[in-house]
């Protein structure tokens, strides 16, 4: 027979790691909004955008800790995702406001036939919000520049007015590079509030840090896992082993160590579990800079 103490420190310990999985840690962005350092991403879902696995995904992430939901017009998958967002919120599980909602629009890919004008900017936000079911957005990003910075400061006005509109709380861009984003700051009167771009440990992008935080941008990472191929990298599992952590979650710590936002996808519950459980353990300096060199 176990004692009562016994029963109840199992108890304790099963609370305690409910409860640390569902700390939500957060990072400030420079208008002032709390952003968490870790999310789902949710693309990839090619031909079953809509389906039931992209919805089961959402449910399971914010029932384990998930806060920020990263989405796209591209992906295909913004009406299942609002429509699990409209399920879990009617049903009490979590409040709106506890949810930072993030999608994408404006993928030029360098072609500026796309390009739209300050006007219908504002029209493709408020697009996003109807196919997401929702009254506001936490953040709209600009997904991919032009080659034309006319283009791409024109986009940049309109998202700056769906700001003033209360549209969204939050503006930003993704996958642009240094002079892209020199470019838009010549214009700007919002600097944006995050780039966010592709980095792993074999694409450390610390320039971009480094220039992001000279502007106060925060950087996301886009493929922390490098879209799953990273996580058998040798020097990943050595260093995770010191903590009794997988290699996915010493890349995804080492990222939030260096201020960075992650976002990595994954259908599996389990690993949704695993990838936010990063808070238990903190790399050192050194650790930090031989991933960056990796
Ligand atoms: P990722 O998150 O680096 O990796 C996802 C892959 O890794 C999936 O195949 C997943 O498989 C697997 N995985 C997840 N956790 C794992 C773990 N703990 N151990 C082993 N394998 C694991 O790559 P990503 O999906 O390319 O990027 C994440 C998100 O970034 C996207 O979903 C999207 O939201 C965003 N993104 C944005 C852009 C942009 O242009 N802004 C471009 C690409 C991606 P399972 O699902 O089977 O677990």
């Amino acid at each position: 027979m176990y004692s009562l103490s016994f029963i109840l420190s199992l108890i304790t310990i099963t609370f305690n790691s409910v409860n640390s999985l569902n700390v939500t840690k957060t990072f400030r962005l420079n208008n002032g909004v709390d952003i968490p350092v870790i999310g789902l991403g949710t693309g990839g879902f090619d031909g079953a955008p809509q389906g039931e696995l992209v919805k089961q995904m959402v449910r399971d992430a914010i029932d384990v800790g998930y806060r920020l939901i990263d989405t796209a017009a591209y992906y295909g998958n913004e009406p299942a995702i609002g429509e699990t967002i409209d399920e879990l919120v009617g049903s009490g599980k979590v409040r709106r406001e506890e949810l930072f909602v993030s999608t994408k629009a404006f993928l030029l890919f360098g072609d500026n036939s796309q390009a739209v004008t300050r006007t219908e900017t504002v029209h493709n936000v408020r697009l996003a919000l109807s196919k997401l079911n929702q009254t506001y957005l936490d953040m709209m990003l600009f997904h991919w520049p032009s080659d034309s910075a006319p283009v791409n400061q024109e986009i940049w006005r309109g998202l700056e007015d769906a700001l003033q509109l209360g549209l969204v709380r939050t503006i930003g861009v993704s996958n642009f590079d240094l002079s892209k984003l020199e470019q838009l700051l010549e214009t700007a009167k919002v600097v944006p509030a995050v780039n966010q771009i592709e980095s792993h440990p074999k694409l450390s992008q610390r320039p971009m840090i480094d220039f992001c935080n000279q502007y106060g941008i925060r950087m996301t990472a886009y493929s922390p896992l490098g879209a799953g191929s990273l996580v058998d990298l040798p020097l990943l599992t050595e260093i995770g082993n010191r903590y009794a952590k997988s290699a996915a979650q010493v890349m995804l710590r080492w990222q939030i160590q260096r201020g960075v936002v992650v976002i990595p996808k994954s259908t599996k519950r389990y690993r949704l579990i695993e990838n936010i459980n990063i808070f238990d353990f903190n790399l050192t300096d050194e650790e930090v800079k031989l991933i960056e060199d990796l």
